[in-house]
């Protein structure tokens, strides 16, 4: 319907159109009416990804319109319902799907003889763990997907230039091996060599096809495999694990942005996680790095960080095992040994609990209390996706501790109100502030890997973007309609750092690296389909 005149004629298309000519702004009004008649959120995430399906343009516009609003249907906590009901609401398949009954290398040039795509992005999941929901299998497709609606609606990343991939292995999950809609193969997980060997080509396959420095982004693996891919891939190829260090980057941005607001240096801080996985480790790794970068040694600051995950607290000698990754934050057992976490925090008396457990409500009444307690400003993160899975509510944090805490959760809570009238707007600790950033930077620097150093950068331009009134609303982060501009700042800094310390290899180097990016980003606005016309000089057409 935006279609001129001229393009109408040009293309062929009259008596195919009503006649008006609609601007974007029309289209995007009749969108947010129609959104604003349905209630249900599932409703709500089908009619917006059809809407990227038939105008990929008036989709992102309307993205960054209205992004505080919207995020939470394309991305948490709304996909998260949208993968688990993925093959009963499906409608058209997006994405490219590997499975590992196919022989894959052939396979995958046969299939993807897409010469005219060029991509430079990648965000792959195998969905193991999604979220907080657990295995999904192939329904674990909507997170590639709406992790790379948000590289482009935050941060400017053209759409053409994103891969989103769901690779296929079974899963374990006994509902979806029973559901008559499920659309992965019916098999368990394949953990056998198989399995390594169908990454290791997948890897090999990207590079082969769309170039050494492709960003390779991974999403929602298992534990085990994460860290594992992680240490195998890091040095090899253009990668990062989203879960590990975009959520550590994101959580130290606030941590360190409450430091700002308390006026506690870092290292003064004793931060006990709840959960000791991919999350808990990749944030603690990094505070640690925060720590040793203001001069203390690493021993010291592994000391200041404990984790208490499904089997009580991490301690040197316990029954349950402990793996390579969290054994510098095990630590010797204190003298009297805390069996809950309620226990834990009023024998360790921490400054900040950290929630990354995806296990549901386990801040409990008594461990906001004791919180409350302990600290004058207590810092309490419920950073587990989706809503439902989040360590606890805002509202439970701000009223149990009388409105002193710095909160801030995964997915986003309303706006809480005080018997006593004061309000505070909780902060999204999410991984969206910085993944778009840093990736819109890595893709424009031809950076050839992503060292965790990017990710402190990234944390620390997240901070300084924080006002100082903000700051004193007991904000942590900058609002969500101001996304886009932050993404775009982290993605400047983070470029000069890379510049700064010889990890890119773009040339020539932009001296403007803010009016470069700048210069870069793409546009949702549309584009002029007519060619441009013009004649050649009359004299040179005649002989003489
Ligand atoms: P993960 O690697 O599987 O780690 C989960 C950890 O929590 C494990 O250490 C697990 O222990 C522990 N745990 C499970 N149930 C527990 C319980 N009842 N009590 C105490 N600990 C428990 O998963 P992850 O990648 O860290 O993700 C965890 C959560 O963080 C998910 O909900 C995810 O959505 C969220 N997350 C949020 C963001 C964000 O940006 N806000 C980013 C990434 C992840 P065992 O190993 O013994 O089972
Ligand atoms: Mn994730």
């Amino acid at each position: 319907m935006a279609f001129t005149l001229r393009e109408r004629q040009m293309l062929g298309l009259q008596g195919l159109l009503p006649p008006k000519v609609e601007t974007q702004d029309i289209q995007a009004l009749r969108f947010h009416k129609n959104l604003a008649k349905m209630n249900d959120p599932l409703e709500k995430y089908i009619y917006i990804m059809g809407i990227q399906e038939r105008n990929e343009k008036l989709f992102y516009r309307i993205l960054q319109d209205d992004i505080e609003r919207l995020m939470p249907i394309v991305y948490t906590p709304t996909v998260g319902l949208a993968c688990s009901q993925y093959g009963h609401i499906f409608r058209r398949p997006k994405g490219l799907f590997i499975s590992i009954s196919d022989r894959f290398i052939q396979y995958f040039h046969a299939r993807f003889t897409w010469t005219y795509l060029q991509f430079k992005a990648v965000v792959v999941t195998d969905g193991e763990r999604i979220l907080g929901l657990g295995d999904l299998g192939v329904y674990g497709m909507g997170i590639p997907v709406g992790k790379l609606c948000l590289y482009t609606a935050c941060a400017g990343i053209r759409p053409d230039k994103c891969l989103p991939v769901c690779i296929d292995v079974g899963t374990d999950n006994p509902d979806l091996l029973k559901d008559p809609f499920y659309m992965g193969l019916y098999q368990n997980r394949d953990r056998s060599q198989r399995y390594d060997d169908l990454i290791d080509e997948f890897m090999e396959a990207i590079i082969d096809r769309y170039g050494q420095n492709t960003l390779i982004q991974f999403e929602d693996f298992g534990n085990h495999n994460a860290f594992r891919f992680l240490r195998k891939y890091r040095e090899k190829y253009c990668t990062f694990n989203d879960d590990i260090q975009g959520t550590a980057s994101v959580a130290l941005a606030g941590l360190l942005a409450a430091q700002k607001a308390i006026s506690k240096p870092v290292t003064e801080h004793k931060v006990l996680f709840l959960g000791a996985g991919e999350a808990a480790l990749g944030i603690a790794n990094l505070i640690v790095m925060a720590m040793v970068e203001t001069g203390i040694s690493a021993e010291e600051a592994y000391k200041k960080i404990w984790m208490f995950d499904k089997y009580g607290l991490l301690i040197q000698g316990r029954e349950q095992k402990v793996d390579a990754n969290q054994e510098p934050f095990t630590h010797q057992a204190p003298d009297q040994v805390p069996k809950t976490f309620v226990d834990a925090v009023n024998v360790l008396q921490p400054s900040a609990i950290i929630g990354v457990a995806g296990a549901g409500r386990l801040f409990t009444h008594d461990v906001i209390k004791a919180m409350g307690s302990i600290n004058e400003r207590p810092i309490i993160f419920a950073l587990s996706n989706p809503t439902v899975k989040a360590e606890c509510t805002a509202e439970d944090a701000y009223t149990l501790t009388e409105g002193r805490c710095l909160f801030a959760s995964g997915s986003p809570f309303e706006q809480v109100k005080l018997s006593d009238g004061r309000s505070f707007k909780p902060g999204q600790g999410n991984n969206a502030y910085i993944f778009p950033g840093v990736a819109l930077a890595v893709i424009l620097s031809g950076i050839r890997h992503i060292s965790d150093k990017v990710f402190l950068e990234a944390a620390k331009a997240l901070t300084e973007q924080l006002t100082d009134e903000e700051l004193a609303h007991g904000r942590l982060y900058p609002p969500l309609s101001n996304i886009r501009e932050v993404s775009l700042y982290i993605a400047v800094k983070v470029m000069e750092f890379m510049y700064a310390n010889n990890m890119a290899f773009q040339y020539p180097e932009p001296a403007d690296k803010n009016r470069f990016i700048r210069s870069k980003i793409w546009s949702n606005e549309y584009e002029s389909f007519l060619p441009d016309l013009y004649d050649w000089p009359e004299s040179t057409l005649k002989k003489h």
